[in-house]
């Protein structure tokens, strides 16, 4: 039986994660965002599009007042709206109508959309084609008037500022990190991945082979089955987690197939399952007097326990900010 016990995001942790790690071509969303707190915060919960094209495109418009660019595609007539609107030669009633014709045409639909998942809360229901508006959830008038939730705002008006950064900068936003120690957003240095090209060969003595998520043959050789070295704990988590993430610890060899294929892994949660045989790994690496092993026992814990409470805290720290998990869809026999 696995030591490791599930955890629950909070409709707060999952609307952060929203934020913070849903694609982004467009800034809409944090617009919506905002939005969507303001108005749960007052009086019905159906809210006609009419009624919130005014609390959106006022964000859009002061973000467009001090970044030009707000979305990675090259036009957007609504938001040449929102400019005509700021220049003075848009009136609001005209901003309105085409808000309501343009503005939500995707985000709506892609709100809840967290990769290539949803995450599982709604926030607000989408009654476009019988009400022409929105219904907000219980949840989401609960989340606003929180006041533990209170900082989800300025959260998000944090993220929305370095997305506009970093597309100004032409860097991508995976560059961008929350950190949890200050609670604030920070650019990351571009460090990259460490090279761990020499990991390799150990971590191919336990793996036999064969991809740590799907079992499929991997060769450590370059060429069409050459494994990828990947961190179970995502690297784009790292300031979250606790322990180097280029640590033995974290890495195994992966198929492509897993590691950056179509249904890959990227920067998902690892399903329990998948720490489980981590800890199965690490481990085996340490009661078999592995060369890694005092590696391991410097980075993870000296006792067992020990370990299993490390890979606990950082499986609860991953859960509970990028929610999403991920496993292999199809599995070969287990190897080990
Ligand atoms: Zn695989």
């Amino acid at each position: 039986m696995t030591p490791f016990l599930a955890v629950q995001p909070t409709s707060h942790n999952q609307f952060r994660a929203l934020m913070l790690f849903g694609r982004n071509v467009a800034s809409y969303k944090f617009a919506l965002a905002k939005a969507l707190l303001e108005v749960a915060r007052g009086g019905p919960d159906l809210i006609k599009l009419e009624e919130l094209a005014g609390p959106y495109t006022r964000h859009l418009r002061t973000h467009l007042a001090q970044a030009a660019k707000q979305a990675t595609s090259q036009s957007s007539r609504f938001l040449e709206a929102c400019r005509g609107a700021n220049a003075g030669n848009v009136s609001d009633d005209e901003l309105q109508s085409i808000t309501v014709s343009l503005g939500f045409n995707n985000v709506i639909d892609a709100f809840h959309r967290l990769g290539s998942q949803e995450v599982e809360q709604r926030f607000f229901l989408d009654e476009r084609s019988t009400t022409a508006g929105i219904r907000i959830t219980n949840a989401l008038q609960a989340l606003a008037h929180d006041p533990a939730a209170a900082d989800l705002g300025s959260e998000t008006e944090a993220r929305w500022c370095l997305v506009e950064t970093a597309w100004k900068l032409g860097v991508t936003s995976s560059l961008i990190a929350y950190d949890n120690e200050s609670q604030a957003f920070t650019a990351a240095d571009g460090s990259r991945r460490v090279a761990v090209t020499s990991a390799r060969a150990a971590l191919n003595g336990y793996q036999k082979g064969r991809c740590f998520y799907c079992f499929t043959p991997v060769t450590i050789e370059p060429g069409r089955l050459a494994a990828d070295i990947d961190h179970v704990f995502p690297w784009a988590l790292r300031l979250l987690l606790s322990g180097n993430p280029n640590g033995v610890w974290n890495l195994v060899l992966a198929c492509r197939h897993c590691n950056r294929g179509s249904a890959g892994k990227f920067d998902c949660v690892p399903a329990l399952e998948l720490v489980s045989r981590l800890h199965r790994r690490n481990e085996f690496l340490i009661t078999s007097h592995h060369p890694l092993g005092e590696t391991l026992m410097a980075q993870t814990g000296s006792t067992s326990a020990l370990r299993v409470t490390f890979l606990q805290r950082n499986y609860d720290a991953a859960k509970l900010a990028r929610i999403i998990e991920w496993n292999a869809a199809i599995q070969h026999d287990a190897a080990f």
